[in-house]
């Protein structure tokens, strides 16, 4: 048949072919996409390959959109045909009366047999379509043929009317609508068991559990129709855990490992102990009479923690004594001499002069006569409110006396026990700490104002009183 033939119409073709009793093989190009019959009323007087009795081989091409109607029919030679994979149908009257014909290899893609189609094919003895996909098996289709054995497939949905003849064995799986419908119209059958197949999921392997692959087997009868295999365990995927280091207060680990994947812990970390703080004593500071101390306290040589906080002692304040006391006179202050019991600081306390009552007139008698002597050169700055107005007119009585001892002077200065040419509070000070016993430097040829060839408090009292602008006199 020239490749250039795309269609064939089956009222085209079969009045060519009908009847061709010569035609021994029938090979169809690819190219041929339709054989088809637009009528197929009257199929005894059409076909495709109608009586053409010589062919006994026909090899249809694999093509599309093809319909497979009443094809051969009445092929008397016809022994064999292979069908093509791309139909899903055998139409009806397709090999009606084929007589020789034997054998029908059914391809997987049938899912239909149509009426009558291998009616009156005396030759074909067994067809098994167990493993086709056929769900209808239309009336007489394979009605006055030789069939002894019959094997219906699991998925059929329908069987028509008198599609077997009786005297067919029907192998029918079991349960199936076959069965059924064997049963019910007084067929011989037997049974033959189809497994109906579960799914046996996969298991991933873990780290320490092997896995599976997926599987299969039979819901009914427990057959394994796909092993399942084993997957070997993945192990474990090691991390390291760094270890803590410990400190005073807070404990450490080890180092430890566990798994990245499963969590597993698969050197543990240990707790290792706080090592505790290292004492150290932060030593007490006394207080003193001017300066603040400090309690003993406690800190960590490690961490520098303090543990016993030293606290703050307030400064002691001097503890003055009463060491010396001029007593006040009227018109004359006094004077208080303190000593710290703790430290060397002193201090000096004036006392008020008494309220007098006789007093102004014996005071301006005495001090003129006592005033010249006492202010030689060092005296102005010390009393110059004291001296001013006396001055002029004691002068010239008094110094005419005292010239004679004041000679001496320039060598030595009565009461000026500091030497530093004058005589003031200085020296009282000076010379109330010699006679305390006190540790410091006196001029001894200018202390004993009193002249009794002693250093003691009367010659403090005397230089007191003179420097207070009393009526004295030092020698
Ligand atoms: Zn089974
Ligand atoms: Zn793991
Ligand atoms: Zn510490
Ligand atoms: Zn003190």
């Amino acid at each position: 048949m020239p490749s250039t033939v795309e269609a064939m119409l089956f009222t085209a073709f079969s009045d060519r072919l009908t009847k061709c009793r010569k035609l021994s093989t029938i090979q169809m190009h690819k190219s041929i996409s339709i054989i088809d019959s637009p009528d197929l009323s009257d199929h005894s007087a059409n076909g495709l390959f109608f009586d053409c009795c010589n062919a006994g081989v026909i090899t249809i091409p694999d093509i599309s959109n093809y319909h497979f109607r009443a094809i051969c029919c009445e092929c008397s030679n016809l022994k064999s045909v292979t069908i093509p994979d791309t139909i899903t149908k055998i139409s009806e009257f397709a090999f009606t009366n084929c007589i020789n014909l034997t054998s029908v290899l059914i391809p997987e893609n049938i899912i239909s047999i149509e009426k009558e189609a291998f009616q009156g094919c005396i030759s074909l003895k067994n067809i098994d379509l167990q493993n086709s996909r056929i769900t209808r098996i239309e009336d007489s289709a394979f009605m006055n043929c030789g069939l002894i054995e019959v094997t219906l497939p699991i998925n059929i949905t329908y069987l028509g009317e008198n599609c077997f003849d009786k005297t067919v064995l029907l192998h029918v799986p079991e349960g199936s609508y076959a069965e059924q419908w064997a049963y019910d119209n007084y067929y011989d059958y037997v049974t033959y068991h189809v497994h109906k197949p579960i799914i046996d999921p996969a298991i991933d392997p873990t780290c320490t559990g092997t896995g599976l692959t997926e599987g299969e087997h039979c819901e009914l009868c427990e057959e394994i129709l796909i092993a399942q295999e084993v997957i070997p365990a993945l192990g474990h995927t090691e991390v390291t855990d760094a270890a803590v280091a410990t400190t005073c207060t807070e404990t450490g680990l080890t180092e430890g490992k566990h798994c990245s994947v499963c969590e597993a812990v698969l050197v543990e970390q240990e707790i290792v102990p706080a090592l505790g703080h290292t004492e150290v004593i932060d030593a007490a500071v006394a207080a003193t009479c001017t300066e603040t101390g400090l309690t003993e306290g406690k800190h960590c040589s490690v961490c520098e923690a303090v543990l016993v906080e030293q606290e703050t002692v307030p400064a002691l304040g001097h503890d003055f004594q009463l060491t010396e006391e001029i007593p006040a006179e009227v018109g004359k202050e006094g004077l208080k001499a303190f000593t710290c019991s703790r430290c060397e600081e002193t201090m000096t306390e004036t006392i008020p002069a008494l309220k007098p009552t006789p007093e102004p007139t014996t005071e301006s008698t005495l001090e003129p006569t006592v005033e010249p002597t006492t202010n030689p050169t060092p005296e102005p700055t010390a009393e110059p409110a004291a001296e001013p107005t006396p001055e002029p007119t004691a002068a010239p009585t008094a110094e005419p006396t005292d010239e004679p001892t004041a000679a001496p002077v320039p060598a030595v200065l009565p009461g000026d026990v500091t030497d530093d040419g004058k005589v003031n509070i200085m020296d009282v000070i000076r010379l109330l700490k010699k006679v305390s016993g006190w540790d410091v430097t006196i001029k001894e040829s200018a202390a004993d104002v009193t002249g009794d060839g002693n250093i003691n408090i009367m010659d403090v009292i005397r230089l007191l009183k003179y420097v207070s602008g009393w009526d004295v006199k030092l020698s």
